[in-house]
């Protein structure tokens, strides 16, 4: 039996270096003699993913079935309104969303959110469609909306071009992010409502947020202060 110099555990007859602390093993008495084969495997073993492909044929079969079989339903049996162009809208934002993941992963990223916003519109546009005595709330909130969470979504990655992105200026954009989307939501209520321009609640959003903006920038520009929170919150 022996025990690694360093930190003392106690290590196999069979290891070279201590598991703990790397120290390497030095034992006089096995000096010329061969360690004895370790019992541990020393190729990593991975269980066989399912193909990327497969997963695409699956994926495009279920949601076409799903938009033919329902677009069928709707034009021969149930064909009060033209229902099914939900549905068909629901399948294409599932395929616009799951497509840089299964079929193409080199799409970039900012092509793949403006995909994702206009397929989100589209949908959006197709319910306003199906009740046209309502569909003001389309033009004066959902497409809005829709915009400016894509903006918010492809800051993102422009952000990775210049800053390294780390959990702490992660937070930082969300927090910019979140006041500036609740403040543009709260206006665009007001208009479709046709209310007066005047922040409330988004207000009470905007003062928490700039507060934690104020606290996550003096952090991130003291690098001192940066490494300490790092190291408390082990990131
Ligand atoms: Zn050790």
């Amino acid at each position: 039996m022996s025990y690694c110099v360093n930190c003392g555990v106690e290590l196999e007859a069979s290891l070279r270096k201590c598991p703990l602390c790397h120290t390497p093993v030095f034992n006089p008495r096995q000096l010329n003699k061969e360690f004895p084969p370790s019992p541990y495997p020393t190729n990593k073993g991975q269980v066989e993913v399912v193909k990327r492909k497969d997963l695409g044929i699956l994926l495009s079969v279920v949601l076409t079935a799903t938009s033919v079989t329902c677009l069928l339903l709707n034009l021969l049996v149930f064909n009060a309104s033209l229902w099914s162009l939900v549905v068909i809208g629901f399948c294409i934002c599932l395929f616009v969303f799951t497509f840089p993941a299964i079929f193409y992963s080199k799409t970039p990223i900012y092509i793949s959110l403006l995909a994702d916003g206009i397929s989100v519109a589209v949908y959006l546009f197709l319910i306003s469609f199906l009740t046209p005595s309502t569909a003001r709330w389309f033009w004066q909130l959902g497409l809005p909306i829709v915009i400016i969470l894509t903006i918010c979504a492809e800051i993102f990655p422009l952000l990775a071009r210049f800053v390294p992105l780390t959990i702490l200026s992660c937070s930082l954009c969300i927090f910019v992010e979140i006041p500036a989307f609740c403040v543009s939501l709260e206006l665009l209520i007001k208009r479709l409502l046709d209310r007066p321009y005047r922040i409330t609640w988004s207000a009470v959003v905007l003062t928490v947020c700039v507060i934690i903006d104020f606290a996550l920038v003096t952090i991130l520009a003291k690098k001192r202060l940066r490494n300490e929170v790092r190291r408390r919150l082990h990131f």
